[in-house]
């Protein structure tokens, strides 16, 4: 649904280590910009290190309150106002750059990178600080024109935007980000639409029907049908990979003979074929998520219409299992991050078929998905059903209770009751439906595995059929 964030390995000044993780997200337009200026900065003999780059609400609230005791001399913005909330800004450390900043900003506009202030003085505040606008320039653009007016500046505006279409509330515009995101679309994809306010008033209403969406439908099904605009027609602001092919044109000739044939196609074994139906076409065009995990799936991306597909081994999970202490996962934690509607009680690893996807939150809220959701999981052409129950580690990815895996036919624990700590081997694939979690289903144990059954069966076959 919301624009996806990814993460970037890129060096920090933080004692010469990467940026942390928490720091080291960015959109996949930025990302491709960053690697691009990283490398003709070291080709002509500097280095790009950064200082900052993502800041979450927390983040960018802490640093606007450092701002306003003088803790820190660099001005920032309450939460909602900077381009560092959608990954789209980065600071760097000038001093390692060893050029003049003005040939910085050279590299800067190759790769689309904007500098904030408007001559290329080193000495000024915020010289360090660049962004990568993307379609949100048409935000700005569109407030510059005087299309809209209740921000202060476009700039502040166009930050509001890009900020909302990452998942992430604006205080101005309530609560919800979603119907930000809608008028965000709305004015990047063309519309007139007043003010960006976060409602829904009729202009926004005739903007969507301008774009021959239904206006009365759902503000969640108007969101996919203007998220389904935005991917066409700004793909690389939402798909990694080709971006990275594009920069491979870009090196010279004596590294390009070095660089590994593009991977091959992805393909799902003959059996889990089999069953895949519609899938197997859908896969033609699911677009990749390229980030790399500790046991990297054979295939991570999106199927149109918004499905998570991973194609991975699975480990075992056996949180939430009451018995699980000492019987053999050293990780066992008696809690899972789903819970019944008593909100105290989790999910029995033992009993209840799970998944776990990776944090941080919005790894799952940017691509719409929540706690609940349930999926379809494939073994040998056998398919079986799960619900999202428990967020693991952000860089592990495919992980099943121990219900989940008997399931699949891999029964993990022993008769004497104590469990065997393995996985499964490769070629599980998952399927994720997003929102496909409904609250009631929450009532107990009974309730929540029938449903996973029931809605599971019912959601896959309308995607397979
Ligand atoms: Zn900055």
């Amino acid at each position: 649904m919301f624009g996806p964030l990814e993460d970037i390995k890129i060096k920090s000044i933080y004692h010469g280590a990467d940026l942390p993780k928490n720091m080291a997200r960015c959109t996949p337009d930025m990302l491709n910009a960053l690697q691009g200026a990283a490398a003709d900065v070291k080709s002509a003999g500097g280095e790009l290190i950064l200082s900052d780059l993502y800041r979450s609400y927390d983040m960018q609230l802490q640093a606007h309150l450092d701002y306003v005791t003088g803790k820190k001399k660099a001005f920032s913005p309450p939460p909602g106002g900077s381009m560092h909330e959608a990954g789209r800004a980065f600071d760097l450390d000038l001093s390692t750059l060893k050029m003049k900043l003005s040939d910085f900003w050279k590299i800067a506009a190759k790769h689309q990178l904007q500098p904030i202030i408007d001559t290329p003085s080193a000495g000024a505040l915020e010289a360090w600080h660049f962004d990568c606008r993307g379609s949100h320039g048409l935000v700005y653009d569109y407030y510059a024109a005087g299309k809209g007016d209740n921000f202060a500046k476009p700039y502040t505006a166009m930050a509001a935007s890009a900020i909302v279409s990452t998942g992430v509330k604006v205080d101005t515009l309530g609560g919800d980000p979603l119907t930000g995101f809608v008028q965000s679309g709305l004015i990047r994809l063309g519309q007139e639409i007043g003010d960006l306010d976060g409602r829904l008033g009729p202009k926004s209403r005739a903007g969507i029907a301008a774009l021959e969406i239904d206006s009365d439908a759902s503000a969640q099904s108007i969101a996919a049908e203007i998220d389904k605009l935005l991917q066409k027609k700004f793909p690389q602001e939402y798909f990694v990979e080709g971006a990275h092919e594009l920069a491979l044109a870009d090196l010279p000739i004596s590294l390009t003979t070095v660089v590994p044939a593009v991977r091959p196609a992805y393909e799902p074994s003959q059996a889990n074929k089999a069953v895949l139906g519609k899938v197997a076409d859908l896969l033609k065009t699911a677009a990749p998520i390229g980030q790399s995990f500790a046991l990297q799936p054979a295939f991570l991306g999106i199927l149109p219409g918004q499905c998570l597909y991973f194609d991975c081994e699975l480990q075992l999970d056996t949180d939430g299992w009451p018995e699980g202490k000492g019987k053999g996962d050293d990780d066992w934690d008696p809690k899972t991050s789903l819970k019944y509607v008593d909100r105290k009680t989790s999910l029995n690893a033992n009993a209840v078929p799970y998944i776990v996807l990776p944090l941080p939150k919005s790894w799952t809220s940017n691509r719409g998905i929540s706690l609940g959701d349930y999926a379809a999981v494939i073994h040998k052409g056998n398919v079986t059903f799960a619900v999202f129950g428990d967020e693991g580690p952000a860089d592990k990815i495919g992980e099943a209770s121990i219900q989940l895996l008997r399931a699949l036919g891999e029964e993990r624990l022993k008769p004497n009751g104590r469990v065997i700590n393995a996985g499964t081997e490769p070629g599980i694939i998952t399927i994720v439906f997003p929102g496909s979690g409904r609250a009631a289903d929450l009532k107990d144990q009974p309730t929540l595995t029938a449903a996973i059954q029931s809605e599971g069966a019912r959601l896959f076959k309308e995607l397979t059929t």
